[in-house]
């Protein structure tokens, strides 16, 4: 609930981010400044850290909370372990949150890291009390992930994973280059702070900070400075509109370092059935927020309603020229694809196609200089 008496706090949590915190700003800049860091606690802190954020975003995120691609065994299996070394839960748990964040967003009462209870709150403020204890386990919005044997492999041993990896590598590390303290202050406390702010940073931050292209029916945002921290996480207006796209960046010139790694591990036939939404789709929505911007902006006009008129009318024409673009284009491919496909038929369809894709530029052009004036 939101309001009345605060529940109990978690000191597993409160301890572990303060302890965790505290040699990461003092402890660990001192030993540097004592003793000196070589490249090879830089490199590796970089390996690690990367290590553990991709396995949130490209495992925990995108395969296990929204399915939008499948994965093989031997990724899972990496995703597990790094999700671990990145203590942040167990995939199913961690899962089982987003799922209920994207469901609920925003409602503070449901949303586990609500944004609208601020940015403490959605940062690291909920996991710092029992909020959500009478759901905690509850796991039945996650049944496709209770089938997954290495899900549950690495729920049932989360916490020797957790202490194998967090304490297990970095002391390794420490052992082949002979500075045990130094790797476990790097690779150890230091990789473990940077990847739990910039992960949390999503929640909070990415629901504060940033444009919101697509819609506005939530509190997401899209923020490309976001974005370089969170290997590609940033594009959360997006992402909160799309959440089935395994890409959250769409544009090419987008960094979305996520959505790179996926596309190779298809190439090596590591992963497979990558969604992506309709691009008829995406501008559709685009286009449907810049209406509402565009309403909220002339209402104060004396012509209001004649400019509201106007506006709709423009905004119906565009989107069905849209649509008739795009089915069009779904013909010309499938046609091509056909065996079938007479080469008579597939000409009358490429001049269609080309007329329809003028007329789509023209109905573009006019929609945004009508549009432009009131956004
Ligand atoms: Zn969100
Ligand atoms: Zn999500």
């Amino acid at each position: 609930m939101s309001s009345g008496k605060k529940p109990p706090l978690i000191w597993v949590n409160v301890l572990l981010f303060l302890v965790s915190f505290m040699l990461a700003v003092i402890v660990a800049p001192w030993y540097g400044y004592e003793f000196g860091y070589s490249a090879e606690h830089w490199i590796w802190l970089g390996i690690t850290y990367s290590f553990c954020n991709l396995s949130i975003t490209a495992g925990y995120h995108r395969l296990w909370s929204h399915k939008t691609y499948e994965a093989h065994w031997s990724l899972r299996v990496l995703f597990a372990i790094g999700g671990a070394f990145a203590l942040q839960n167990s995939a199913i748990h961690w899962s089982s949150d987003h799922r209920v964040h994207h469901k609920h967003v925003d409602n503070n009462d449901k949303d586990p890291y609500s944004a609208k209870r601020g940015f403490w709150y959605s940062h690291i403020g909920w996991m710092l009390r029992q909020y959500n204890q009478e759901s905690y386990a509850d796991y039945s919005n996650c049944r496709d992930l209770q089938k997954d044997k290495i899900v549950m492999w690495q729920h049932k041993h989360y916490l020797a994973l957790v202490l194998a990896t967090n304490i297990g590598i970095p002391l390794l590390l420490g052992v082949i280059y002979q500075d045990i303290i130094g790797m476990l202050l790097m690779v150890g406390i230091v990789r473990l702070v940077l990847s739990h702010h910039s992960t949390f940073f999503i929640n909070s931050l990415a629901h504060i900070w940033g444009s919101q292209p697509y819609t506005d029916k939530n509190t997401a945002r899209d923020n490309a400075v976001l974005a370089v921290f969170t290997f590609g996480e940033g594009y959360h207006n997006y992402h909160h509109i799309f959440e089935n796209d395994y890409r959250n960046g769409i544009y090419w010139w987008q960094y979305d370092p996520t959505k790179w790694l996926i596309k190779s591990c298809a190439w090596l036939g590591l992963a497979h059935k990558l969604r992506v939404t309709p691009k008829v789709k995406i501008e559709k929505a685009k286009a449907k927020k810049v209406l509402t911007t565009a309403t909220k902006n002339i209402k104060m006009l004396p012509n209001a309603s004649q400019l509201n008129e106007a506006l709709n009318a423009e905004f119906e024409s565009f989107v069905s020229k849209l649509s008739d673009y795009y089915e069009l284009k779904k013909q010309l491919v499938e046609a091509k694809k056909s065996d079938l496909a007479k080469k008579y038929e597939h000409s009358v369809l490429l001049i269609r196609y080309q007329q329809l894709k003028q007329e789509l530029e023209n109905q573009r052009r006019s929609w945004n200089s009508l549009v432009a004036q009131y956004v």
